[in-house]
């Protein structure tokens, strides 16, 4: 065998494996997790096999059986472990039937000032019917930036109230949370629904007197942030949890939601959409619904790749764009310190601009009202015309004018924050110029690759061959199992087959046969982050 260690270590470690196998060949040897059934019908070596094969291979077909047993054992544990963990969510409630007023729902889609997309109203018909059914709802709704996912949860929200349970959705910034907030409320104008905003900015006086209406069930929908999830935060009846940019909470407080009610149904919403299998594994066996269009058509949005040190030149190029209306985003990868923090760039570009346009600027240290109270003027001071931030915009906000967006550093971000962040600009009709700045613009492929490509998908599918699926949909959120023999990219096929008999085995839970590989993946279950117990 070769193992990773220097020449000396290598024989040493070569002995000390032969020892452990002696031992455990005399005290019976290892027991195989996959059941005889699937063995046979894979004709898989027996564990015993595999691990001899691995460390003692006489011949390359040795490594390779010995491959496809590890690779098959982790993923059917890994997929059972996912299912065991769906059952979870929808068992752990009694499985109440909620009676959606679907007269209503139609009449509030007619009165929309647009008409649904067909994907979004499949969507939302799908989600309808989880709610009506007897099983909790545990589905994604996933679909690029601008695709229109607020109006869809709006309709679950009030398809919830409809059926007279409360409902919750929670976004990660206090910025999401207020345009939600505002957008819904109006959307729900002239019905007979009650909603509240829980932000922790709030006083607590305000606060305390929210809760109070939430715990009394005089408030139909609540809106808010992290807020929601504290403690002291009771629901009469809660019935549906919807969670925006659902990566940019742990596994943990999504769940801590989930459990303010008996019956939830659940509804995550993200904008980095992932291929379905992917998807799957991270998310657990969860359904899907995608929004593939895109409302009143695709976004034109120019995007380019220039040097850091053609700064000052790109400024003078948007001159035009900056006086005949457009305003302008510049996105920085840090706070303070280096040239291209918010606070260099901002005094650069105050000096720049001085006696022009007023140049504002915002990022995460800042307090949620100052926040607010800096894009709110930003979007309504025609004279405003740049705003330096971090990626605090990067989630949600919708600002009009805004057409022209500068990353600087772009090579200190992900592509899917890249992404998101293009997603903010041109939203209106209007041409958007998209413009990262990078010193290593030449061989940075990643970069390049956004260029020409406008597809999240697509985006999405290129990380993941580039960097591998924990950095594209972000640590946090991995529900994942550490796979250790297995590759989620490179072995679906035989993830998908495991899924099947994942199935199987849950289906057939009595038979003795599958005892072993059921406790194996419960042990796995308890001890991952997608554990909700
Ligand atoms: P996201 O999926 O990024 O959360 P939003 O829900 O914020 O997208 O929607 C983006 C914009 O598209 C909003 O301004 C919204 O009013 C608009 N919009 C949503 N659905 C439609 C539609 N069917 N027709 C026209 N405009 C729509
Ligand atoms: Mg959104």
């Amino acid at each position: 065998p070769v193992y990773r260690l220097k020449d000396a270590l290598s024989y040493e470690y070569s002995a000390i494996v032969k020892k452990a196998f002696a031992h455990i060949e005399s005290n019976n040897g290892l027991v195989d997790n996959v059941p005889e059934l699937f063995r046979n019908k894979y004709r898989l070596v027996s564990k015993m096999r595999a691990y001899k094969n691995m460390h003692f291979p006489n011949d390359y077909e040795d490594i390779k059986q010995a491959t496809r047993y590890l690779k098959y054992e982790e993923l059917l544990s890994y997929a059972l472990t996912l299912l065991l963990n769906r059952e979870k969510m929808q068992d752990d409630n009694s499985g109440v039937a909620k009676k959606v007023d679907r007269e209503s729902i139609n009449k509030f889609i007619d009165s929309l000032p647009y008409k649904l997309t067909n994907d979004q109203y499949n969507a939302s018909m799908e989600i309808v019917k989880d709610i009506e059914s007897s099983s909790n709802m545990y589905r994604l709704l996933q679909g690029d930036v601008g695709s229109g996912k607020t109006v869809v949860s709006a309709i679950a929200l009030l398809s919830i109230a409809s059926a007279s349970y409360q409902g919750a959705l929670m976004a990660p910034t206090d910025i999401l949370a207020h345009q939600h907030y505002a957008t819904i409320s109006k959307m729900y104008e002239g019905l007979n629904v009650k909603v509240a905003l829980l932000v922790s900015s709030m006083s607590n006086k305000e606060k305390k007197e929210i809760k109070e209406q939430i715990r009394e069930g005089n408030i139909d929908i609540v809106i808010g942030t992290h807020a929601i999830i504290q403690d002291d935060v009771e629901f009469k009846s809660l019935g549906l949890v919807i969670i925006d940019e659902q990566h940019r909470f742990g596994v943990m407080q999504r769940n801590k939601l989930r459990k303010k009610g008996d019956n939830v149904d659940f509804l995550l919403m993200s904008a980095t959409p992932i291929p379905r299998t992917l998807a799957i594994s991270v998310y657990g066996d969860m359904d899907i619904s995608t929004l593939h269009e895109f409302p009143g058509g695709i976004r034109d949005v120019e995007t380019r790749l220039e040097d850091s040190s053609k700064l000052e030149e790109c400024l003078g190029e948007l001159e035009g764009m900056l006086s005949s209306g457009s305003k302008m985003y510049v996105v920085c990868p840090l706070i303070d310190g280096s040239e291209k923090s918010v606070k260099a760039t901002y005094e650069m570009l105050n000096e720049y601009y001085i006696d022009r346009y007023k140049v504002y600027f915002v990022h995460g240290k800042l307090s949620g009202e100052e926040k607010e109270d800096i894009i709110r003027r930003f979007n309504e001071e025609s004279d405003a015309k740049v705003l330096v931030s971090t990626t605090v915009i990067e989630v949600g906000i919708d600002i009009k004018d805004a057409d022209i967006m500068l990353l600087l550093g772009a090579e200190r971000f992900g592509l899917a924050a890249i992404h998101q962040l293009r997603g903010r600009i041109g939203r209106h009709g209007k041409k958007g110029v998209f413009i990262m700045f990078s010193d290593d613009k030449d061989d940075n492929d990643r970069l390049r690759f956004m260029i020409n490509c406008n597809d999240g998908f697509e985006i999405a599918r290129f990380d993941l061959q580039k960097r591998g699926p924990g950095d594209v949909v972000g640590s946090r959120q991995s529900g994942m199992v550490e796979l250790r023999n297995a590759s989620i990219i490179d072995d679906v096929k035989i993830l998908e087959v495991a899924r099947e008999d994942a199935k199987y085995i849950l289906r057939n839970r009595d038979n003795e046969d599958f005892k072993r590989i059921l406790d194996y993946a419960m042990d796995a279950y308890k001890s991952s982050s997608l554990s909700i117990d």
